[in-house]
């Protein structure tokens, strides 16, 4: 297949200027679409071509597949990469990109398909060797099913939705007496929110950590693993602070898993970037997604790896083989991710506005992966979040020591951001001898309050 020339990037902020930078230093043209919200963005001032899609709400703009379309098609643009969010995982899209002759940055549609639906991605990754969650096998309606099911599990269980996503559609149920209800209730709430009822079962884990492996296959039978990330720092599901590597996670652990997904990847002809999600409880992994896309936090593994995972993408896309073999693959130091959004360090209320002052931590190992400047309005009607600030160290405590000294050179001003709770975090004992699980931050927050 001919090499990229230029592609057009489906996204905005942060992840539309990695994917332009990506692009440059290979020598790949770029084109920028946005809303008219996004007019004065950085993405768009960097491109070298900017279309216009449509008014500030995503489903008229970023998400407005013909006007996507036609973007390309205008632009001549002969590759689209979707970044995260918004389009990444649609197969239909990846079809539509694929009929209009233009390479998708992205994996096989039929693979974002299956690994979307959350009931055929568990069924698939059982069959491909992995380990899971106990609970129902499907989809589950009939309630004297469901309750017998989870009997079998143990409750607590989780009621989740089949098309969930973005830690929505998810619901812990505590006592039996209360299966009923709260089955109806997730359904009913699936059906609006994501327009599919389908609800599935499986048992709660009461204290996990969220440990995932990137992935890279490329789509003819060869698959790599890059480690893994612990993702445990959440709020309401979403993830706030990440690090590579788990500080949990065993040399053998993470060879024997690594071989496991890099093997599950391979049999499947998995192409392109991917990340394998696992709760972690007792020394056991047990799957529970898979995100067929590049993700927020992929820099971590950047830095502990040295390898560029966007033009990774690229050059799969390309039809090259991968461009390193599992050997070659080497983890060095320690990296931490901080998620910094425009909210209210407190009560995380969102927090659009114009930022006033702007100065980016730098130095030694730090990265600022951001589309804000001074000057700058960030809209409301996107995303809260505004930066990406990754620092790398030999070991975990010079990385948390470099990371306390760029945050506290981090100004962002005019805006309320989670600064300060990234602050606060780093001086907690429990973060820094990485004893944490899903459940910590929510309960260090609430102490916080009381
Ligand atoms: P989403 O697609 O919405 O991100 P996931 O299935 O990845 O949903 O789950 C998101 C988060 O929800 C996990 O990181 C974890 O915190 C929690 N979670 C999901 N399943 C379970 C479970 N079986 N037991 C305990 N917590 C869970």
């Amino acid at each position: 297949m001919p090499q990229i020339k230029k592609l057009l990037i489906a996204n905005r902020g942060e992840i539309a200027l990695r994917i332009h930078r990506a692009c440059h230093e290979m020598g790949i043209k770029t084109v920028a679409v946005h809303s008219t919200a996004d007019a004065d963005a950085m993405h768009v001032r960097l491109a070298d071509e900017a279309i216009c899609i449509g008014p500030p709400p995503a489903g008229e703009s970023y998400l407005n597949i013909p006007n996507i379309i036609s973007a390309a098609e205008i632009s001549g643009a002969d590759a689209i990469h979707p970044g995260y969010g918004f389009l990444s995982e649609n197969a239909q899209f990846a079809e539509i990109v694929e009929a209009h002759g233009i390479r998708f940055v992205g994996p096989k549609p039929e693979h974002i398909r299956t690994m979307g639906d959350k009931i055929e991605a568990k069924r698939t990754a059982g069959a491909l060797g992995l380990p899971l969650v106990p609970g129902s096998d499907g989809a589950i309606s009939d309630i004297a099913e469901a309750k017998a099911i989870a009997e079998r599990a143990g409750y607590p269980v989780i009621i989740k939705a089949a098309s969930g996503g973005g830690g929505r559609g998810m619901k812990v149920v505590h006592d039996p007496a209360e299966l009923e209800t709260q089955m109806l209730q997730a359904g009913s709430e699936a059906k609006a929110a994501f327009g599919d009822a389908t609800v599935y079962l499986e048992k709660y884990l009461g204290n996990p950590r969220h440990i995932e492996f990137q992935v890279f296959g490329d789509g003819n039978g060869n698959a790599i693993h890059l480690g893994e990330r612990d993702c445990s720092l959440q709020r309401r599901h979403q993830k706030v602070l990440e690090e590579a590597l788990s500080p949990v996670i065993t040399p053998e652990d993470r060879e024997r898993m690594g071989a496991i997904v890099a093997k599950a990847m391979a049999d499947m002809g998995y192409r392109g970037a991917g990340t394998i999600e696992f709760l972690w409880e007792d020394g056991e992994f047990y799957f529970i997604e898979m995100n067929t896309r590049l993700q927020v936090e992929h820099p971590v593994t950047e830095m502990i790896t040295g390898m560029d995972l966007v033009r990774e993408q690229i050059r799969v896309a390309e039809g090259h083989s991968l461009s390193v073999t599992q050997d070659e693959i080497e983890f060095r130091g320690h990296a931490i991710e901080c998620r910094i959004n425009a909210e209210d360090p407190k009560t995380f209320a969102p927090s659009p506005g114009k930022i006033t002052a702007f100065h980016a931590p730098g130095g030694m190992h730090v990265r600022v992966d951001s589309g804000i400047y001074a000057g700058y309005k960030i809209p409301p009607y996107y995303d809260s979040m505004i930066a990406k600030l990754i620092v790398f160290g030999r070991t975990r405590e010079g990385c948390i020591r470099r990371l306390r000294r760029a945050l506290e050179e981090f100004v962002i001003e005019g805006v309320k951001t989670t600064i300060p709770l990234h602050q606060a975090l780093l001086d907690e004992p429990d973060f820094q001898s990485g004893n944490y699980t899903i459940k910590w931050l929510e309960e260090w927050l609430a102490k916080q309050d009381a």
